[in-house]
């Protein structure tokens, strides 16, 4: 029986009936082509090897798939187990051919067993990504059949293995593409080697009752075809016992033997047209009666996976319950082949060029989501290109927003991870935190107890709304002073650009009313809300614009008022509007006074600041923390220290120092320097000297724009290997 005579005129056959008119010829040169790449090998049984192709062929003939889908499928193993190539293939029959073949290869590659349940879902999502066709997953799917048909000559372990994956991603997948004959025939199969005892209690229970079965089935067929030829109703009726997977599901789930199993048994009634399915179902209720809550109609809600029918359940004369299916031939292709016979259909009306997911997308689409067990979401999520799954060290599937970095990643795993995230591993490579992710990639994210947490940049970074929540809340929490900080500059920056003066804000009366209009309690409350991200600078000032105007107004009409800057004199917000920046720095209840920065802690924007008046040379502007400040309270400096704060962020650039901490290697002192470049910060000064203890010091003196930058290179600094620590420099 297995032989290539024999699998060749069966494949002859069906293309003859599934696709009349197609190129024999071409199929010929097909075969010839792979029997010749394939000819050392032979199939678990013994018989060469081409036999396998044949089979899956006719199979993707009987989808109803056009010539080269069936030629793709004779030629699906050559890149994989032979020395044809892409290009040959190509050459010989075509690129959509070729595309058809490598696209099988990938999937054929690439590794879809898994463990974990919950993995599952990702893993058919990834199925589907990775083809580009939807005929790729139609010819593997075809691939997979022939293999369980044959599963026989396996070893019970590949047995095992082959059948899980069947059930975990190939049943589903016939499912959803709405290829029940398929999908029933796979899960038959995967039972079989599963649950051997099982399989086998069914189907010896069937055979047992199969002479009682089919009388019975051939009565009620008797009375439903009566019924309907005495009406005149062109049909075909005919009964049968429903597939065995889901006797047996049945069974489990409702904790039944056979014999008491509600309907095992399901009738079907085929007829020309809509209006017929609903004339046939009213004589199909008048002839039994009908269990009560058991009716379906999805031929005016059909199922997501395009399956239309009118389902009913009734009992007949011997007590017996039994489901009765009614819908149009057409309805009934789709029932049984799905996607394909779609396809089929489309190519038929000369619409056969949309051959890609688009073409399913819009299909589904139209589709309601009438049922919650349904996967139309998740479909449609494949079809959208809009996702990429990625890999954890452990191999656990993640799936992120395309587009999305190490970030997205880290945040996906864990807040915790996120925050210490000081690096990532691609591939086992280091990559930048920034970098975009691909299919499959393998993220290992690096972190630290010593992380100092997420920058404001991987707001801009990360693609996730989960990171970006995740990084928002934390400065939330963590930053406040940050917050309150960034807040208040950008707030004010606001404001200016307005043209609004920041005075009125804290008017005894008018300040109040503002915040209230706000809805905050303090202004440190509203700019800490600015700083963390919860509200824009822009729509705070829009909120209370109206209120500042209308106050200016009348305080120009009011002859009597004492202008605002002088009655304020002495407090420390007062005239903020006043006062000229220089270089970036505004010192308050001073104007245009000389500014230097300390060499000992070298500020940059967004650094908490204090000024401090030196003899001649202006103010000197220090980091709050740094040691020099120390005395600030004694009451013989406090007057010659002074509040200052950054006039707005974008000012010149300011330059830094950091020192980095590392374990001694060659080569560190070039990756420092490749971070530096790649990131295209400019570096002043980068020297390196040995430490006693294998340990050496590293200190880059660069420009900033601001603190963020500033954390962002550095945090990327501390993601190469060996670099223990860093810190801001003290020259
Ligand atoms: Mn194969």
């Amino acid at each position: 029986m297995e032989t290539f005579e024999f699998h060749y005129g069966q494949l002859q056959s069906t293309v003859a009936k599934h696709l009349p008119g197609a190129d024999t010829a071409l199929i010929d040169q097909a075969v010839e082509y792979a029997r010749n790449k394939h000819k050392e090998q032979k199939r678990k049984d013994g018989s060469p090897y081409i036999i396998h192709p044949l089979a899956v062929a006719k199979v993707v003939a009987e989808m109803g798939l056009d010539l080269d889908a069936v030629l793709g499928a004779l030629l699906h193993d050559c890149i994989e187990d032979t020395d044809a190539s892409h290009e040959e293939i190509e050459r010989l029959f075509g690129q959509t051919v070729a595309e058809l073949v490598e696209g099988v290869t990938k999937l054929t590659r690439a590794n879809f067993s898994s463990t974990e349940q919950a993995q599952m879902e990702n893993l058919r999502k990834m199925f589907m990504a990775m083809s580009k066709d939807i005929r790729v997953v139609l010819i593997k799917i075809a691939d997979r059949l022939h293999n369980m048909r044959t599963m026989q000559y396996q070893t019970p372990a590949k047995q095992v293995s082959k059948c899980r994956e069947t059930m975990d991603i190939y049943a589903p997948l016939a499912h959803r593409l709405g290829m029940q004959k398929i999908k029933w025939e796979l899960e038959d199969i995967a039972l079989r080697y599963l649950e051997p005892e099982e399989y086998d209690g069914i189907m010896s229970y069937l055979r047992a009752h199969k002479e009682q079965d089919e009388a019975f089935m051939h009565t009620i067929q008797d009375t439903i075809a009566q019924r309907l030829d005495s009406v005149d109703i062109h049909h075909t009726a005919y009964g049968r016992i429903k597939h065995v997977y889901s006797i047996f599901r049945k069974m489990r789930a409702q904790d039944k033997s056979l014999d008491e199993l509600y309907d095992v048994y399901a009738f079907r009634v085929i007829v020309d047209t809509i209006p017929d399915c609903y004339n046939v179902l009213g004589h199909i209720h008048d002839l039994f009666n009908l269990v009560p809550g058991r009716f379906k109609d999805y031929i005016s809600t059909p199922k997501p996976n395009m399956y239309q029918s009118l389902h009913t359940t009734v009992i007949g004369t011997q007590g017996i319950p039994f489901e009765v299916q009614i819908r149009t031939w057409e309805m009934h292709e789709v029932a049984e082949y799905g996607v394909a016979a779609h396809w089929k259909y489309k190519q038929g009306t000369g619409e056969g060029n949309e051959k890609d997911f688009e073409w399913v997308r819009r299909l589904l689409e139209s589709q309601q989501d009438t049922d919650a067990e349904d996967y139309v979401q998740s479909l449609k999520i494949d079809m959208f290109d809009d996702e990429v799954f990625v890999f954890t060290p452990k191999g656990r599937i993640v799936s992120l927003p395309a587009g999305s970095t190490p970030i997205d990643f880290a945040y996906a795993i864990h807040s915790g991870v996120g925050n210490s995230m000081i690096g990532a591993k691609v591939n086992n490579r280091i990559t930048t935190i920034d970098a975009t992710l691909k299919n499959g990639d393998i993220i290992e994210v690096l972190t630290s107890k010593n992380a100092k947490g997420p920058s404001r940049d991987w707001l801009n970074i990360c693609k996730s709304n989960q990171a970006r929540t995740k990084i928002k809340q934390w400065f939330k929490k963590e930053k406040r002073e940050e917050n309150v900080l960034h807040g208040r500059a950008s707030f004010e920056a606001e404001m200016r650009r307005m043209g609004l003066p920041l005075s009125l804000t804290i008017e005894p009366e008018l300040g109040p009313q503002l915040l209230k209009k706000l809805s905050f309690d303090t202004w440190e409350d509203m700019y800490a809300a600015i700083g963390y991200g919860g509200l824009t600078a822009v729509k705070a000032v829009g909120r209370i614009r109206d209120d500042i105007n209308r106050a200016l107004k009348n305080q120009q009409s009011d002859k009597q008022m004492t202008p605002s800057v002088l009655r304020n004199v002495g407090d420390p917000e007062a005239g903020k509007a006043n006062r000229h920046a220089v270089n970036g720095i505004i010192v308050e209840d001073i104007d245009s006074c000389m500014i230097k920065f300390a060499k000992c802690c070298t500020p940059v924007p967004g650094d908490g600041i204090i000024g401090f008046i030196t003899k001649g040379f202006g103010v000197s502007i220090h980091r709050i923390d740094c040691p020099n400040t120390a005395n600030r309270h004694e009451p013989i400096q406090a007057a010659r220290w002074v509040n200052v704060r950054w006039a707005n962020q974008d000012s010149q650039p300011f330059d830094t120092t950091l020192e980095l901490e590392c374990v001694t290697r060659d080569g560190l002192l070039l990756d420092v320097a490749t971070i530096m470049t790649s990131n295209r910060i400019r570096t002043k000064e980068l020297n390196g000297k040995d430490l006693p203890g294998g340990k050496s010091v590293f200190t880059v003196r660069f420009e900033v724009k601001d603190v963020d930058e500033l954390e962002s290179i550095r945090n990327k600094l501390m993601a190469i290997p060996d670099v223990i620590s860093s810190r801001r420099g003290q020259n």
